[in-house]
């Protein structure tokens, strides 16, 4: 039986645009996804849109909808991003859906059996924006950094309470035990220390005469669940849970979050699981902010990056490629349309996508459109390196390092131009010297070949049409032959032109 994986990605606000910053989230989570399709394993990958709270009911009140045709209509945009972005995802799960509705009742209800849920009342500083309470240190002149331009609001009332303080020593032991439990090191290094402060409880409810827009609480009619409560459950509602068809197999899974998150996925989402008695997530992966020319996107200052723009113009392979190469996966990161046009021009358009139609066309031209005598590759230079990048792609895509290896590919890549340069096919054929050539050929077609594979995880397309250039079973097959001959060229096999797979800018 093949091995089960879950990844997921946070569910966004309903109401948002999807910006660049989940377009990396995702982007990620997809190439994670697609790696371990390709090693053979059955996958589930999540993602969604967080439809509750009081930043939706609101916006909803302003275009004077009710909050479920608000959301329904603002979800189509979320559903387009898997076209554009060229997503693998299998499960989208709304959170006004019944079947995430059944699984926040189910938890808090836990929670509640196990005597983490109680009433006392909540005075609060409150940033609508990040729905979320502050402290004063978290505030810059009385206002949330992330959301400068809302008020924070003064919560006043009597709500239900999660009993975070009690899982103080039981998060710091788990996180002793599992020391990759957060990647990059020195984010889990931050909840810890967070952790090591002390973990106030929090307010998991709001007063339903105020706010109704959310998860009806078992038992009580006058309160709501408080967003974040019913959003986090949807990493396992996604799994089908309370019901244990699926998340028995998959969970615990893996997160993708930003930064922003770090506290709730990391710290929060883990109390209420042990508080349910249930397993922790796998793993945590934090990824950076990305600004453009050194500042933060914003409307007024006109650099805000679309990831639906760019995908629709330069293609989906071209800003996967950048968000996993050229933006750092854990750091902070600048954005320009400069740096992506010249990154396109010099590693797609004069890098992969030249050296494709090279070879293709030489393989046309020099040995009839078709796949020449096999030779042994075993000892040579090029395989070598390319072993080399095999290793990568295994040491750093469980460590999410995205960026080394598509710089190992990429290395794999000039080094093959290089071949061809050293070579010179061209003046061989003027010379009569076939045989040379036949091997030249081959060799080149063989670690083409190899490049689809490497490739296919953060440039599905491209992989794709050189696959299909070279008449081999489709890539994305349910089972294909890992690594070392994952399909073999079989002489004399046709080989397809190729249309320019990045034409350049
Ligand atoms: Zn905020």
């Amino acid at each position: 039986m093949a091995k089960k994986f879950y990844i997921t990605t946070t569910a966004p606000y309903v109401n948002a645009d999807p910006h660049i910053g989940f377009a990396l989230e995702i982007i990620q989570a997809d190439a994670v996804a697609r790696y371990h399709r390709l090693l053979g394993e059955e996958v589930i990958f999540g993602c969604g849109t967080d439809e509750h709270g009081l930043k939706i009911y609101r916006k909803a009140l302003e275009e004077k909808l009710s909050p479920q045709k608000y959301c329904d209509q603002s979800v189509t945009a979320w559903n387009k991003l898997k076209q554009v972005l060229n997503l693998s995802y299998t499960h989208f799960i709304r959170t006004t859906e019944r079947r995430h509705l059944e699984a926040a009742q189910a938890l808090w209800q836990r929670c509640q059996d196990n005597g983490d849920i109680y009433k006392k009342t909540y005075k609060s500083k409150y940033c609508v924006g990040c729905e979320l309470e502050k402290t004063d240190s978290e505030l810059e002149q009385g206002r949330c950094p992330i959301h400068p331009n809302l008020e924070i609001e003064l919560i006043n009332e009597e709500n239900y309470f999660f009993r975070f303080s009690k899982y103080q020593k039981p998060l710091l032991d788990f996180y002793a035990q599992n020391p990759d439990f957060v990647v990059p090191r020195y984010r889990f290094n931050e909840i810890i220390e967070f952790v090591k402060n002390g973990l106030e409880d929090f307010s998991v409810s709001r007063l339903k005469s105020k706010m109704p827009w959310g998860v009806d609480i078992p038992g009580d009619p006058n309160h709501v669940m408080y967003v974040w409560f019913d959003a986090l459950v949807f990493y396992i509602s996604t799994l089908g849970w309370p019901k244990i068809a699926d998340f028995a197999g998959f969970w615990p899974g893996i997160q993708v979050a930003g930064k922003d998150n770090l506290r709730q996925q990391s710290a929060i989402w883990q109390a209420m699981l042990m508080s349910a008695g249930l397993p922790n997530s796998q793993q945590i992966l934090i990824h950076g902010f990305i600004q453009s020319g050194g500042q933060k996107m914003s409307k007024s200052l006109g650099n805000v990056i679309d990831p639906i723009f760019l995908s629709q113009k330069y293609g989906a392979d071209a800003l996967r490629y950048y968000l996993l190469a050229k933006i750092h996966p854990f750091n902070d990161s600048d954005f320009t349309i400069q740096l992506f046009e010249e990154a396109y021009n010099s590693d797609l358009a004069n890098g992969l996508g030249n050296l494709t139609s090279r070879i293709i066309t030489m393989c046309q031209k020099f040995t009839g459109g078709v796949v020449p005598p096999k030779i042994e590759l075993k000892n040579h230079p090029l395989r070598k390196l390319e072993i080399a990048v095999w290793k990568m792609l295994e040491q750093k895509m469980p460590t999410f390092e995205f960026h080394l290896v598509l710089e190992s590919i990429w290395n794999f890549i000039h080094a093959l131009d290089k071949y061809i340069d050293e070579t010179k096919p061209w003046v061989l054929a003027k010379q009569g010297k076939q045989k040379q050539i036949d091997e030249i050929i081959f060799v080149l077609l063989d670690c083409l070949k190899d490049l689809a594979w490497l490739i296919a995880a953060f440039l599905p397309e491209a992989a794709q049409k050189i696959t299909t250039a070279l008449n081999l079973k489709d890539l994305l097959a349910k089972d294909p032959i890992y690594k070392d001959n994952w399909a073999s060229l079989k002489p004399g096999t046709k080989i397809k032109p190729i249309k320019s797979l990045f034409p350049r800018i």
